[in-house]
């Protein structure tokens, strides 16, 4: 793997992982945003951190393809986030960041805890075609994304102030996605939120992981390799809602062997490909890639999971009252017909 870091001054570094070795033209891209007055209040009766990001409100929202940030770069009077003239994986620090690992002292608050809101965030741009999706890439481009994802972790978790880093996935206009081109996004952060910290303890004391691909029923099966899985989990919250994950228990993409990385790349691609074929075209969805948070290592395992907003192909999947109030998920459509669903033996209402 060709690793090229090229730093542009304070938190900004763009990150460029190709396959085999690559020489890029370099442009000056667009300048930064100010995200130092990113803080953090203490939720008293949640018992959680809300963090504060003001910078986030003047980002790019859904320009046209001609000023796409995320497409690689040809003429110097048109800055992108990517300014070189073509890259495979590029990850770069947001210039709308919602934490900054030199952030500003927090504001005092009366009667609350504050504190700064130390963090990084990054975007991760699968390709350089801005129609592409994680469906269309090919697992060579994903296991590249995979193996991208273990090192620059490995490079986050060497920060102190770094306890968690969430690679993530928005996809899809309904979930609010602001930029079409296929991207993830990278949340590092100094706390571990509570729902994390729970997936955590539980892992560790006795996962269900474990043997997650032996006790899995087979109609819930999406896809199997030697080493990788995907499939519905009985306890899904979301329609369609389908995790990925490696047989072998390892704390994040970092562990995995070569032969391991192909064969999830091969699961991801196929999972997020039946995704669309019942929807008949692109699945908004929220992906997570899980990795262990620091304290938990070698009592995790590293999964993915997609969490689907539609339920037929017209109908979305909200987050109404009661999922938002009370954190009870409620679900229409049940994870042994999303399966059968997915699978293709059975058909889709609507
Ligand atoms: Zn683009």
């Amino acid at each position: 793997m060709d690793i090229q870091i090229i730093d542009r001054g304070g938190d900004r570094r763009l990150t460029l992982y190709a396959a085999d070795t690559k020489t890029y033209q370099h442009f000056d891209g667009l300048p930064p945003v100010d995200s130092s007055a990113a803080h953090m209040r203490w939720h008293p009766l949640r018992r959680e951190w809300i963090g504060y990001a003001t910078a986030r409100q003047s980002r790019t929202h859904l320009p046209s393809v001609a000023d796409c940030p995320l497409c690689p770069m040809s003429e110097a009077d048109k800055p992108s986030d990517i300014p070189v003239d073509d890259y495979e994986i590029a990850i770069f620090t947001n210039r709308f960041s919602a934490f900054a690992m030199e952030a500003a002292p927090a504001p005092d608050i009366a009667e609350i805890a504050t504190q700064k809101g130390t963090g990084l965030c990054e975007v991760i741009s699968y390709s350089a075609d801005h129609n592409a999706s994680l469906a269309t890439i090919g697992t060579k481009r994903i296991a590249l994304l995979i193996k991208a994802l273990g090192h620059h972790i490995t490079q986050l978790y060497q920060h102190d102030d770094i306890i968690w880093s969430l690679p993530f996935e928005n996809r899809g206009r309904e979930i609010g996605v602001t930029l079409d081109h296929p991207h993830g996004q990278i949340y590092s952060l100094s706390v571990l939120p509570n729902a994390i910290k729970t997936m955590a303890e539980a892992m560790a004391e006795d996962s269900p992981l474990a043997e997650m691909h032996v006790t899995c029923p087979e109609t819930q099966k999406l896809a199997e390799t030697d080493t990788a899985f995907s499939f519905v989990p009985s306890w899904a919250r979301y329609p369609f809602e389908s995790w990925v994950m490696p047989k072998r228990a390892v704390d994040g993409p970092h562990q995995l062997t070569d032969a391991e990385i192909t064969d999830l790349a091969e699961m991801i691609a196929a999972t997020a490909q039946k995704l669309d074929a019942v929807m008949d075209g692109p699945m908004p969805y929220t992906l997570a890639w899980q990795i262990a948070p620091k304290g938990y290592e070698g009592r995790y395992h590293f999964h993915l999971t997609f969490q689907p907003l539609k339920r037929s192909k017209t109908k979305q999947k909200f987050l109404a009252s009661v999922e938002q109030i009370s954190g009870l998920f409620l679900v229409d459509l049940p994870p042994e017909r999303a399966a059968a669903i997915l699978r293709g033996d059975e058909m889709i209402d609507g």
